[in-house]
C-alpha cells in the first residue's frame, strides 16, 4: 500500500479562518468585534505559550483579545470576582480560564462561575449538555477541529467504525459523542477505549477511524491499525532529542513512521490536530458574538 495522505491541519485551519472573516466582517458592520477574556493565573510556562498563541490567533483576525494575568497566589474569592466582572463585560463574548490552575483553586468551581453564553472553549456543563442532546451550542475545541479534518480532507464518517482510545472531557468522550451523533461528520459506530480496556490492538484494528487520545508517545503501534484506516492523533508529547537545539522535540500518540504504510489518512504531529484547537476558539468567540444579536 502507499503512504498515508497527510492531513495537514495548517493548511485546513487556514481555510476554516478564512471562512470567518465574513462573518466577522459582517458583526463589525453591526458594531460588533468579537472578543475573547483569557484568564491565565501563575506562571506554569505551557501556559504562558498557549495563552501566547491564542493572543497572536485572535490579533491576525483583527478580534479582541485580552489576557488577565493574574498571581498564582491569587484566591478563589477574588478569581470568581474576576469572572463575574468579565461575564458583564459586553467587549468579551468568551470567557477561557486557562487550565491548569495552582492546586489551592478548586477548578470546577471557578469553571462554574462562567456564563453559559460565554463558554469559549464549550466545556461548560450546558455546552456539553447540549452536544450530547445534538442542540445546538459551542463545541468543545479540539474535537470540533477534528470533525473540520474529517470534513475538509472528504472522509466519510456516516457507517464506519469509529475507536477512540481515551476518555477525558476535553477530546475523549466529547469527540466520541460527536462521531455518534445523528447529523452530518457523525453517524459512526464508536467505540471507546481507555486504561482499563482490554485486547486494544485487537479492538483498534476494526476501527475505520482511528482516534489516539492519550498522552503517552508514539503509543500505537501498526498492530493497532487496519489497513486503510484513517488515523486522528491527538497527542501532544514532547520527548528527549539531544540532536535537537531545543534538545526535545514533539511526538504523538502514533508511532507514525510505523503507521504511515498502514493508514490510508493521518494527522501528523505537529502540525494536524493542534492548529484546529484555536482556529476552533475563534470560531466558537465568533458563534458566541452571533448570538448576542
Ligand atoms: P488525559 O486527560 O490524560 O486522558 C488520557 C486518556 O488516555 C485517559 O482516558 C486514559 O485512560 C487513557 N489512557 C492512558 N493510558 C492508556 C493506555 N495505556 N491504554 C489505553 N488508554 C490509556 O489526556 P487528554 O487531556 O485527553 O490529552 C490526551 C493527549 O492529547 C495529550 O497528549 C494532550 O497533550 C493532547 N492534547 C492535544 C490537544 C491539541 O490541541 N492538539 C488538545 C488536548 C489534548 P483512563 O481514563 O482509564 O485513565
Amino acid at each position: 500500500m502507499s503512504k498515508a495522505k497527510v492531513i495537514d491541519g495548517k493548511q485546513i485551519a487556514k481555510v476554516v479562518r478564512e471562512s470567518l472573516k465574513g462573518k466577522i466582517n459582517t458583526l463589525k458592520e453591526k458594531g460588533i468585534t468579537p472578543g475573547l477574556a483569557v484568564v491565565l493565573v501563575g506562571e506554569d510556562p505551557a501556559s504562558q505559550v498557549y495563552v501566547g498563541m491564542k493572543e497572536k490567533a485572535f490579533k491576525k483576525m483583527e478580534m479582541v483579545s485580552e489576557t488577565f494575568r493574574q498571581p498564582a497566589d491569587i484566591s478563589q474569592k477574588d478569581l470568581i470576582t474576576l469572572i463575574h466582572k468579565l461575564n458583564a463585560d459586553d467587549r468579551f463574548h468568551g470567557i477561557l480560564v486557562q487550565l491548569p490552575l495552582p492546586k489551592h483553586l478548586d477548578e470546577q468551581t471557578i469553571l462554574d462561575h462562567i456564563d453559559d453564553n460565554k463558554d469559549a472553549d464549550g466545556l461548560l456543563p450546558a455546552s456539553m449538555g447540549k452536544m450530547v442532546l445534538g442542540m445546538e451550542g459551542p463545541l468543545p475545541c479540539t474535537p470540533h477541529g477534528m470533525l473540520m479534518l474529517l470534513k475538509h480532507s472528504g472522509i466519510e464518517t456516516s457507517g464506519k467504525h469509529a475507536v477512540v482510545i481515551g476518555r477525558s472531557n476535553i477530546v475523549g468522550k466529547p469527540i466520541a459523542n460527536l462521531l455518534l451523533q445523528k447529523r452530518e461528520l457523525g453517524n459512526c459506530t464508536v467505540t471507546l477505549c481507555h486504561s482499563r480496556t482490554k485486547n486494544l490492538p485487537e479492538i483498534c484494528k476494526q476501527a475505520d477511524i482511528l482516534v489516539a487520545a492519550i498522552g503517552s508517545p508514539e503509543f500505537v503501534d501498526s498492530s493497532f491499525v487496519k489497513e486503510g484506516a484513517v488515523i486522528l492523533d491527538v497527542g501532544v508529547n514532547r520527548v528527549d532529542a539531544p540532536d535537537r537545539k531545543r534538545g526535545y522535540k514533539l511526538v504523538g500518540d502514533v508511532n507514525y513512521s510505523d503507521v504511515e504504510d498502514v493508514a490510508s489518512a493521518i494527522t501528523p504531529v505537529p502540525g494536524g490536530v493542534g492548529p484546529m484547537t484555536i482556529t476552533m476558539l475563534i470560531y466558537n468567540t465568533v458563534y458566541l458574538a452571533e448570538n448576542t444579536l
